[in-house]
């Protein structure tokens, strides 16, 4: 990985209140960024750069409607600013979420529809050596428990597909961007593998 200058470390808040926090921290330190890890409103003071971590999509929404953390998540969605999802990270910033919890939430960041739990229980979990546009060598995937993009809008560039098994194969996106929005369906930090952090951090301003 190829770190940051010193001279600027942009500010990146991961919501911390759920899932698997410290290894986007590991990664983005790793980078140069400062992490700030986002638990209450008033913690996502000056950050230029969001992550949203794997986790349990439904158990994260409902916290961040008790932590009034929702209503600055939007917020950040309307500043527009850069922000990656991994996994249940994904699922919330989805414009639209299938087989979702009734009461559960997503915030449009990015113009995709997903599914969650999409690879079923016999294949709950697996990895796999993606191939990833942009990315150059191949990425390994650890998908847990992961959603798939089952629609993606016109400006979405699909940078990542997989096969999804079934009565007929069909392969379906499983990283996505659009403009300053990252969407993974499996966990690069659980791989340390810190390359869509990187992409995340060329698109803070300034840089
Ligand atoms: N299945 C989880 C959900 O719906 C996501 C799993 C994960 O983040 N590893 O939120």
């Amino acid at each position: 990985m190829s770190p940051l200058s010193p001279l600027r470390r942009p500010r990146v808040g991961i919501v911390a209140l759920q899932g698997d926090v410290r290894e986007h921290q590991a990664i983005l330190e790793s980078l140069g960024a400062e992490v700030a890890l986002l638990r209450m409103p008033a913690d996502v003071k000056g950050v230029e750069a969001l992550v949203l971590p794997g986790g349990e999509s439904t158990t994260m929404s409902l916290l961040l409607q008790s932590s009034g953390l929702d209503e600055e998540l939007a917020r950040m969605v309307d500043d527009r600013l850069p922000m990656l999802g991994t996994c249940a990270g994904m699922i919330l910033l989805a414009r639209e979420v299938l087989d979702g919890r009734p009461d559960q939430r997503c915030f449009g960041a990015i113009d995709v529809s997903v599914r969650r739990n999409a690879f079923g229980r016999q294949l709950d979990s697996f990895e796999a050596e993606l191939s990833v546009r942009h990315m150059g060598a191949p990425m390994h995937a650890v998908f847990i428990r992961a959603p798939v993009v089952e629609r993606a809008g016109p400006g979405v560039d699909v940078m990542a597909t997989v096969d999804l098994p079934g009565d007929v194969a069909r392969s379906v996106p499983v990283v996505c961007m659009e403009g300053h929005v990252i969407v993974a369906s499996f966990h690069p930090e659980l791989a340390a593998d810190g390359r869509l952090h990187e992409l995340l951090l060329s698109k803070v301003e300034g840089d």
